[in-house]
């Protein structure tokens, strides 16, 4: 049997210290087959249901690579709708929360520009995001994605459903070619041809994750 618990990743004690506040102990399936490659830089489409820990799984590859004393935009979380985001970014904070400091935005529709414009104007080291606020913000010139290190699409099934792949793709140009890229869904690519097509020259070789449903 493997060691399934988050002691046996390279995490720092910070975040160790942090999942067992949370009464984190043993990662569940999708965290554990997915937290090894991405924590050496791996680009992964990861496969699980819903509620199986998948935001915990991409949002400590995203804190454990955190320079935090760069004030720049290190990490991108596209989500499908501002419930989404919002929920993502309460999560990554309280992972976050034994690393003092780091900031966390969210930017979404539905959300007034002007405050949004100021926390820009603040920095931000992770911005969770709907793709098309997101992307109005690259075209006003607000968000700049030049420092970029790591791009989450979360449920990107959903995402592709709602009409967001041109908006992803042009996203996805203001992005160093570099970045590690992190695909999230509830359906896996090879089900459906347009989560095959939005993951082609998106993602570098990436591994493959699927947890299979239990019952
Ligand atoms: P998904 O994105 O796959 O739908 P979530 O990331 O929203 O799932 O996680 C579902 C719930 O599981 C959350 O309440 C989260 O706090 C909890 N959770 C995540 N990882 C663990 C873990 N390793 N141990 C215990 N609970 C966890
Ligand atoms: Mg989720």
């Amino acid at each position: 049997m493997s060691d399934t618990s988050f002691a046996s990743l390279a995490l720092s004690p910070a975040l160790l210290s942090t999942l067992d506040s949370l009464g984190y102990h043993d990662m569940t399936p999708v965290q554990a087959q997915s937290l090894p490659p991405m924590l050496v830089g791996r680009d992964v489409m990861a496969q699980a249901k819903t509620g199986s820990g998948k935001t915990a799984a991409f949002g400590l590859a995203l804190l454990s690579q955190l320079r935090v004393e760069a004030f720049s935009v290190q990490g991108l979380v596209l989500c499908p709708t501002r419930e989404l985001a919002d929920q993502v970014a309460e999560e990554l904070r309280r992972l976050a929360r034994g690393m003092p400091n780091v900031k966390v935005l969210t930017l979404c529709g539905g959300a007034p520009f002007g405050p949004q414009l100021a926390s820009l104007e603040h920095g931000a080291h992770i911005v969770v995001g709907t793709p098309g606020r997101v992307d109005e913000h690259l075209r006003k010139g607000s968000l700049t994605l030049g420092s970029l290190a790591v791009l989450v699409l979360d449920e990107a099934d959903r995402m592709l459903d709602m009409g967001f792949q041109v908006t992803i793709d042009d996203i996805i140009a203001d992005t160093p070619t570099d970045r590690q890229t992190l695909l999230f869904s509830a359906t896996f690519p090879d089900e459906r041809e347009g989560l095959a097509a939005m993951t082609r020259g998106v993602l570098r070789d990436p591994v493959s994750v699927k947890v299979a449903e239990t019952h």
